[in-house]
């Protein structure tokens, strides 16, 4: 297993939420996998960079590429790069420690935040706005992220929807726990749930998970507010136009959107929400591996079922795009997998180099981060985060990392 990072598990670490640890022990079953003879990592190894793709493919008989999807869909709207507005996975990957992000400066000192969006991780960034700080203290939060919103100003946080209540992307459990934070009401304005007549048939022949998305935002608008010292605001049927401001963000101007056969159509009808903040949470985008085809208008690498070629792969976001939670993942890697094993019982898999990646790494001046490595910056951080009831404090620098499990930083000026 190859990875950029010093630390595996990708999104598992860096992208769930820190607030959801028993989505995090999936960790345990890739854990299980690391033991088994025949496994290796090595961190801190850029494809491109410290190995390219045909000297991979000359080492081994299969190579299988499940690196997710890095950046971030543009609104292309503007205002967009205004200081003030952000990638919501920019802001994730900082309140998960992500290295490559530690230096962002938020300024969550405006009293209102826009979120555009309505999928998962618009609610985790709204969530964990919202947290207080006794809901923030036994995560694995960075220490750096837990001060930022405790001691944010941000009094109210709306999320904004293109399109309506039926259509959100969230899932139920995501919705319903909003209820239950201890400080920040759910404020929804009834009108706003209200339905055309084609949602309306659109709710009725909907699963499950729609209908209690709705049954929830239904519960909220009829709540009155319980005066606690933050709010979600949640509103629908409207698109950002422009981010205002002149050096940085002060609102957003939103149009008023008609659902015309299930796509969101703008209206004449616009408003601006003052704020000082806003996270763009429209989606992730792939992006190009060098040595690899790729696909800019869906993100992707080509490929068929997650075949590229025989003796290469893909799984996960750079396959399909970036939708589906971590068990449709699971099942996207089965099918894989299952190709790359046929084509190995069919003899289609060979290698031309018989040396050993590690010899190919040295020999490249580069410094994996080997398991053990990583094992060393679990434990540290485990001991660390033990004494204060949290499941750890995480390192959070490339050096702290790369210290900590014994590597030596190459230099990343070229990359
Ligand atoms: P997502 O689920 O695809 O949601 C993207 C949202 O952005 C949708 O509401 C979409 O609306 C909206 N959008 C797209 N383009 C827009 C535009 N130009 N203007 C306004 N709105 C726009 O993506 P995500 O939230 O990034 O999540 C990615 C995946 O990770 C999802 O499958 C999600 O469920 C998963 N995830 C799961 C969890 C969890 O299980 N707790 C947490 C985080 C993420 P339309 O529907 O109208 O396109």
């Amino acid at each position: 297993m190859l990875e950029r990072l010093p630390t595996p598990w990708g999104l598992v670490r860096l992208g769930v939420a820190p607030d959801h640890p028993k989505l995090k022990e999936v960790s345990r079953a890739f854990e299980r996998t690391a033991q088994r003879e025949g496994f290796r990592f090595f961190g801190n190894v850029e494809l491109g960079v410290d190995v390219t793709h045909d000297e991979l493919t000359e080492l081994y008989d299969a190579v299988l590429y499940a690196v997710g999807a890095q950046t971030d869909r543009r609104l292309g709207i503007p205002g967009e790069d205004l200081p003030g507005s952000w990638a919501a996975t920019q802001f994730v990957a900082w309140y998960n420690g992500h290295p490559d992000y530690q230096e962002l400066e938020f300024d969550l000192s405006h009293e209102r935040a826009v979120v555009i969006g309505n999928g998962n991780v618009a609610l985790d960034v709204a969530r964990m706005l919202a947290l207080n700080a006794e809901e923030l203290s036994p995560t694995d939060t960075t220490d750096a992220a837990i001060e930022a919103i405790n001691g944010a100003g941000v009094m109210e946080i709306v999320v904004v929807g293109r399109r309506g209540p039926v259509q959100a992307a969230w899932t139920p459990v995501e919705v319903g726990e909003l209820g239950d934070l201890a400080g920040a009401d759910i404020l929804i304005d009834p009108k706003e749930l209200e339905l055309d007549e084609a949602s309306e048939a659109e709710l009725e022949a909907a699963p499950g998970t729609v209908k209690r998305n709705v049954d929830h935002l239904r519960d909220y608008a009829s709540r009155e507010p319980q005066g606690k010292p933050r709010a979600i605001r949640l509103r629908f049927l409207r698109s950002p136009v422009a981010i205002l401001g002149e050096d940085r963000v002060e609102g957003v101007e939103l149009v008023r959107n008609e659902l015309v056969e299930g796509r969101a159509v703008p209206t004449d009808d616009r408003e601006t929400i003052e704020c000082g903040i806003v996270f763009r949470s429209v989606g992730y985008h792939g992006v190009a591996l060098p040595g690899l085809p790729y696909d800019e208008r869906t993100g992707t690498i080509p490929n068929d079922a997650g075949r590229v070629e025989a003796g290469t792969y893909c799984a996960g976001w750079i396959k399909r795009g970036p939708t589906g939670i971590i068990g449709t993942n699971k099942k996207d890697a089965n099918e894989t997998v299952a190709l790359l094993l046929e084509d190995g019982a069919a003899g289609k898999l060979s290698h031309t180099d018989e040396r050993d990646l590690a010899d190919v790494l040295v020999e490249r001046g580069a410094s994996p981060v080997v398991y053990a490595g990583w094992e060393e910056i679990d434990r540290l951080e485990k001991e660390a985060g033990e004494p204060h009831g949290r499941p750890r404090i995480k390192l959070a620098t490339w050096d702290e990392l790369l210290s900590a499990s014994g590597g030596v930083p190459r230099s990343r000026d070229a990359a």
